[in-house]
């Protein structure tokens, strides 16, 4: 009996995106289900509530073919300034 890898399942998507300012690559997977529910419509929030903003990003990314590792995002200090 074939013992079939988790990932190779069919069952989730690995998303991968890379960083446009240095060569850092981030992915994550997803659910299909998950997936399909994103491209129907609901938002990144709706469907991965739970995740953390880092990790939406990737999904955000993907989506628009935009993305910066969480080392080149622009952080912004209490004042809201640029860091
Ligand atoms: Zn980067």
């Amino acid at each position: 009996m074939a013992i079939r890898n988790a990932t190779h399942s069919g069952s989730e998507l690995h998303i991968q995106v890379k960083c446009q300012l240095c060569p850092t690559t981030d992915w994550t997977l997803v659910g299909k289900d998950e997936w399909e529910r994103y491209t129907k419509g609901a938002t990144v929030q709706d469907v991965w509530s739970d995740w953390s903003p880092a990790r939406r990003e990737i999904i955000i990314g993907h989506r628009s073919g935009m993305y910066l590792c969480d080392d080149c995002f622009p952080k912004e200090d209490e004042d809201g300034n640029t860091i």
